[in-house]
């Protein structure tokens, strides 16, 4: 195995591969990519997961198969970043050096960052699209609920496609509604901000489809803590802290950078949630030239989601590109941003945005952020396809 490659990637997931793929495609070699999974998630599928309207081998392959052909996978974990000495250390005590580094390992779900919520994880009643292992539980708590509390939760800060805790909600009303239990379940969503999205639009759309599923809605609040045994949550808003009682509890997790990332120099000094520090645009880092990021790992100004990302590897990779060539990286980011939310079980809206919540439609002349069917096969299952087939090839 090389311990030096000309471009190493740390990451295999959405980022790391699909801006793999590509930089073969501009005819970059040498390429190593550190990644310690052997299996690969599609994860916006895991809300049609627990949704029950998608199965877990959809959303899974083996790492193998989407690795690029011509690229050396170093399967090991990276451990820490020396960019002085253009050298990343592997846990396992390995050193590799490069010539240009891309560092996209995605996001670290905290799930100590709640007091209760890590044991919590591990009893019948309460579960998280954001865990791999359990959609599929998801699934089955709806599938079972007839009647009591559900309570769906939304953390304060970054997070990736942070409205996946409503998409889930709306998707289980549906089913409630279609078996006639929705009217015996209190159905409560939390979410920190102070409107239930944050664009006027979308905001209409989902005020109607909260009131006619009886939603309770909690703005301006968060999960302050879970009782696992009690089955009681406590839910902290502007007018203090409450305890309510659950029989189903989907929680978003508090997510920041990985630990290691952040005791690496590539954080802005003083930023504690320790994204790397690129040009938003650009995407090369800010104080070392031959550091890029992408990503739900990078400090850009976007809504953190793969269709963001979709955008960004074209960007990096042409940037990076160039600069393998000699020349100036000329591509910039546009801070797209976009949010697919599932309204019933066959239908969906997509939010598109920019970094100020300002409306960004890729179809200018057709309102996107209306709930339609088409939608929804687009998201169910079209992007499926076109991730495994297109952009894990770096051509979409
Ligand atoms: C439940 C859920 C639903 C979502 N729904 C949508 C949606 O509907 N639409 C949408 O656009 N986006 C959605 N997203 C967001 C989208 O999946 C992410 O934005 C995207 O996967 C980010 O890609 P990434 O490569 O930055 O991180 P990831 O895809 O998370 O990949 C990070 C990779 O880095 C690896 N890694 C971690 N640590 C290390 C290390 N130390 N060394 C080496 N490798 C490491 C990991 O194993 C992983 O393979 C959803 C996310 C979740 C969790």
């Amino acid at each position: 195995m090389a311990d030096h490659h000309e471009v190493l990637v740390i990451g295999g997931g959405n980022a790391g591969i699909s801006l793999a793929a590509r930089l073969r495609r501009y005819k970059v070699a040498d390429i190593g990519l550190i990644e310690p999974r052997t299996t690969h998630y599609f994860q916006p599928l895991f809300s049609h997961i627990g949704g029950g309207a998608a199965r877990m081998g959809e959303a899974t392959r083996e790492q193998a198969r989407v690795m690029p052909r011509g690229i050396e996978w170093i399967r090991g974990e990276a451990a820490d970043i020396r960019p002085e000495e253009n050298a990343v250390l592997l846990a396992d005590g390995r050193r590799i050096g490069y010539g240009q580094l891309v560092v996209c390992p995605g996001l670290q779900k905290d799930w100590d960052g709640i007091p209760g919520l890590a044991g919590a994880m591990a009893s019948a009643q309460v579960t998280s699209n954001y865990d791999p292992a359990m959609p599929e539980k998801t699934w089955g708590l709806v599938r079972s609920l007839r009647s009591g509390t559900a309570i769906f939760t939304q953390p304060p800060g970054p997070a990736t496609c942070v409205d996946v805790g409503q998409k889930i909600a709306y998707m289980a009303c549906d089913y409630w509604r279609e078996y006639g239990v929705l009217r015996d379940i209190r159905v409560v969503l939390v979410v920190p901000t102070p409107t239930v999205f944050g664009i006027e639009d979308v905001d209409a759309v989902l005020r109607a489809k909260i009131a006619e599923y009886g939603i309770e809605l909690h703005t301006s609040t968060s999960l302050a803590g879970v009782d696992a045994a009690r089955r009681t949550v406590t839910l902290a808003g502007p007018d203090g802290t409450r305890e309510l009682s659950f029989d189903l509890l989907h929680v978003v997790p508090p997510q920041s950078a990985p630990d290691w990332l952040k005791g690496t120099p590539l954080p802005a000094a003083g930023d504690a949630s320790g994204f790397v520090e690129v040009d938003p645009e650009s995407l090369r880092h800010r104080r070392y030239a031959n550091v890029w990021s992408l990503g739900d790992a990078a400090a850009t100004l976007n809504y953190k989601s793969g269709g963001a990302l979709r955008k960004q590897v074209k960007v990096l990779a042409r940037n990076l590109a160039a600069v393998a060539r000699g020349s100036e990286p000329r591509e910039r980011y546009n801070h797209y941003g976009v949010c697919p939310i599932a309204l019933t079980r066959h239908t969906l809206l997509f939010a598109e945005f920019d970094h100020q919540y300002r409306p960004m439609p890729t179809v200018p002349w057709m309102d996107l952020a209306k709930e339609r069917r088409w939608a929804w096969v687009l998201d169910r299952w079209i992007f499926p396809q076109v991730y495994w087939r297109l952009i894990l090839k770096g051509r979409a």
